[in-house]
């Protein structure tokens, strides 16, 4: 059994070249007394993209922590596998995030449902939950609308883990279920009967991805109601350590807030619940990263604020084809991406200024922000070109990701102000 620590933080890197960098952040949090292991991962998705194979990132972990001397634990993770895409990770990670979004809604087979609710009798009626205000209230009827849109995914997640723990062979890994990319979010109730199941598909669950109410759109905070996001993670907290006890979870199961990087005003509310709980938590950023990469290159200047520019005018020719595959996680208004020429004229600290996040700052530009956070595969066709000035402006580009990641990041989640 590999047991992960209560606090963990999804790292990105999608060139490879930042594990340092990002783990530099950690060791600041522990250098403050607070440990935060780091969990590289990256979806099949992004390999594609970039033109990468698994086993880079394990290098680079492997790398970075020899380099910083890091003696806490850290993982790699195989982001958002799927039984098509998981065999290229085996070798090399020892965190998966097992992604059945795609099973929600889908046709259960045979009895499930039936089966489910037969085997639950507990979850009809009123179910009291230490730290929740209202017992929920639930009739046959809704656990079996619930398991019927639930159940498929839940099966396809035994499935993809049974055949993980078959072809690690003896080997411990720590297995997330996520179920965040989907429309709707999953309510308490819901993620209780959710986590019920996946106990009878002998899942050792660590953690858990759902979706949360409202927008995380990539690259910016967050969009939505702030209290009521906070009395959901509330309430999850509790419908996860209630399921734990009732139905035999790991003791460490905890929270994963997927496409975490950026959500700066949902921090404090998580921080809070995490300290009054002592509940553990896991959030994962990934593009945050590449962005400061642009950022690092701008501040460079030279070669570097070129090569930024480079960029941004590709991005910006191509939006349609960039935004497509996201549509569902960015929000942009065309009328507020400056052109090309205009960005050509920009100076270093003007371009730096319109894409750090830095919310209140008036030159900040959430559209240039989102459009570039989707445009890595520019950079990845950019090649050795794109490459060689990574190394060539180290300096700054790192400064930025370890800042980025420790002060934006890591002190208000894990730390507090
Ligand atoms: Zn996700």
């Amino acid at each position: 059994m590999l047991t992960i620590e209560k606090y963990s933080f999804g790292v990105g890197d999608r060139f490879a070249h930042q594990a340092k960098a990002q783990l530099a952040s950690c060791v600041q949090a522990l250098e403050k007394g607070v440990e935060v292991v780091p969990v590289w991962n990256k979806s099949h998705r992004e390999h594609t993209t970039v033109g990468s194979e698994p086993g880079s990132v394990r290098q680079a972990a492997d790398a970075a922590v020899a380099a910083l001397g890091w003696r806490k634990s850290y993982y790699v993770d195989a982001d958002h596998i799927s039984m098509a895409s998981v065999e290229g990770f085996l070798p090399y990670s020892d965190f998966f995030t097992i992604d059945v979004a795609d099973g929600i809604g889908a046709t259960p087979e045979g009895s499930a449902v039936s089966d489910f609710v037969a085997k639950h009798p507990e979850l009809v009626g009123t179910i009291a939950i230490p730290g929740i205000e209202e017992p929920f209230e639930t009739s046959a009827a809704y656990v079996t609308e619930v398991a019927g849109k639930y159940i498929q995914a839940v099966r396809d997640a035994g499935r993809i883990y049974r055949h993980i723990v078959e072809k690690k062979v003896g080997t411990p890994f720590v297995p997330e279920v996520s179920m965040d990319e989907t429309d709707s979010p999953q309510t308490p109730p819901e993620l209780l009967m959710i986590l019920a199941a996946l106990a009878d598909e002998g899942i050792a669950l660590q953690t858990i991805a759902p979706k949360f109410t409202g927008r995380f759109n990539k690259g910016v905070d967050y969009v939505g109601d702030i209290a009521q996001f906070e009395k959901e993670f509330n309430d999850d907290l509790a419908v996860i350590a209630y399921a734990i006890g009732k139905y035999g979870l790991p003791a460490n199961l905890k929270l994963s807030v997927h496409s975490g990087s950026d959500k700066f005003s949902i921090y404090a509310p998580i921080h809070r619940a995490s300290k009054r709980t002592g509940a553990g938590l896991h959030l994962k950023t990934a593009g945050t990263t590449w962005l400061e990469e642009i950022i690092g290159l701008a501040e460079a200047d030279g070669d570097g604020l070129v090569l930024a520019k480079d960029i941004y005018a590709e991005a910006v020719s191509n939006v349609d084809a960039l935004c497509a595959p996201y549509a569902a996680v960015i929000d942009i208004d065309r009328g507020r991406l400056p052109s090309a020429e205009e960005v050509r004229g920009w100076s270093s600290a003007q371009l730096v200024a319109a894409i750090r996040h830095v919310p209140d700052c008036p030159e900040f530009n959430p559209h240039m922000r989102q459009l570039l956070h989707v445009g890595y595969k520019i950079a990845a066709k950019m090649e050795q070109r794109y490459i060689d000035l990574l190394q060539g402006c180290e300096e700054t580009i790192a400064k930025n990701v370890t800042l980025n990641l420790y002060e934006r990041h890591i002190v208000p989640l894990f730390i507090g102000e």
